[in-house]
């Protein structure tokens, strides 16, 4: 479940906004998303995989308090760790050199995520797209 963004670095660059599936944030309007829509979370990691700034925590409990808090996260280095050991910013650990491709998905992630938040949008609206 997402547990947090760390305003202190967000740069507002609204990625998260745009990868998420279910549309859980709304632009802030001072940059930084907000949380809107938490009960639709997926716990699918999108958002912490496409933020570049490593300012998003999800906690891997999909219901519940979280086992570790988004501050003890960040403390132990956890915040973006997803990212990094899957080699998302091509950076894949040498240990896992199988990873380093990983980031190709991207571009078919992010497809999936914009089919699925016009579905979502449909849905709000009443209307009925295939
Ligand atoms: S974990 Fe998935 S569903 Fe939850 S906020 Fe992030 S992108 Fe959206
Ligand atoms: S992707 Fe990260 S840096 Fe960009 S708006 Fe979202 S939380 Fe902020």
């Amino acid at each position: 479940m997402i547990a947090q963004i760390f305003e202190e670095r967000c740069t507002g660059c609204q990625a998260c906004v745009v990868a998420c599936p279910t549309h859980v944030f709304d632009a802030g309007t001072d940059g930084v998303p907000l949380i809107a829509r938490l009960d639709q979370c997926q716990t699918c990691f999108m958002c912490e995989l496409y933020c570049p700034a490593d300012a998003l925590y999800v906690a891997p409990e999909q219901e519940g308090a979280p086992s570790l808090s988004a501050v003890e996260a960040l403390a132990m280095g956890q915040v973006g760790r997803l990212r990094h050991d899957y080699g998302w910013d091509r950076d894949a650990p040498p240990e896992a050199p199988h990873l380093q491709d990983f980031w190709q998905l991207g571009p078919l992630l992010r497809e999936g995520a914009e089919i699925a938040a016009r579905r979502y949008a449909a849905r709000w609206a009443d209307t009925d797209i295939a």
